[in-house]
């Protein structure tokens, strides 16, 4: 089944985690522009070196930039079979943006779903925070530990806290997630697309639950 969705949702609302699931559930990528930002910062590009200070002060890289690598990314042959956005679109620009790439593409939305978490939770969720920097995968400090402190449970990579998972930043990405995404469910909501769940409780629950919503 080809399936095409937004995963939408705060800063640590579990974007990352639950897309990862959905991937393989689905067999289709998620395409999180978050992780080709970071891969670029490591490789040292110059679209690297630009989007670094963006996300190392909380705020976001300019719309141009990430639509252009998304409409490459959506070229690619694994996305003809289906794709997860995760972290894309993440301003009204860019959820225009990807309207007219979709159109031109041929491909359709089958929805897009809301993953909502209050601002206290987010806070707490972020602050403990560690990135596997093999695999992406997140755990945390204390309510999702590794089995082994600093490695990975799934590919036995390091462990580290993201520069903007740090305390000083996150109340800003909570600021600029507020001002500048939380607009796109009204947006999403207007085009019939939209689908809310709760993204408290456990990681298998909240999967159920992205995944009725999208089969209802
Ligand atoms: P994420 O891994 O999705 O939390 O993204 C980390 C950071 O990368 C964000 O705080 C932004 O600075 C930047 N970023 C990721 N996706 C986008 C996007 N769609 N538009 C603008 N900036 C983005």
């Amino acid at each position: 089944m080809a399936m095409r969705f937004i995963l939408l949702g705060g800063p640590g609302a579990g974007k990352g985690t639950q897309a990862k699931i959905l991937a393989d559930r689905y067999g289709v990528p998620q395409i999180s522009t978050g992780d080709m930002l970071r891969a670029a910062v490591k490789a040292g590009t110059p679209l690297g070196r630009e989007a670094k200070t963006h996300m190392d002060s909380g705020g976001l890289v300019p719309d141009e930039v990430v639509i252009g690598l998304i409409d490459e990314r959506l070229d690619q042959k694994d996305a003809g079979r289906g794709f997860i956005l995760d972290g894309f679109p993440r301003t009204v620009a860019q959820a225009e943006a990807l309207k007219r790439l979709l159109n031109r593409k041929d491909m359709g939305l089958d929805g897009v779903v809301s993953i909502d978490v209050d601002d206290e939770e987010l806070v707490q969720r972020l602050g403990g925070r560690l990135t596997c920097q093999g695999c992406g995968a997140m755990f945390h400090k204390v309510f999702t530990p590794p089995a082994k402190e600093g490695v990975c449970d799934t590919c036995g990579g390091a462990l580290y806290q993201r520069n903007d998972d740090k305390e000083e930043t996150i109340r800003e990405r909570l600021a600029t997630y507020h001002r500048q995404t939380a607009p796109l469910v009204d947006f999403y909501k207007t085009e019939g697309a939209l689908k809310s769940v709760s993204g408290l409780g456990g990681i298998e629950d909240i999967t159920n639950r992205i995944m009725s919503a999208l089969e209802n």
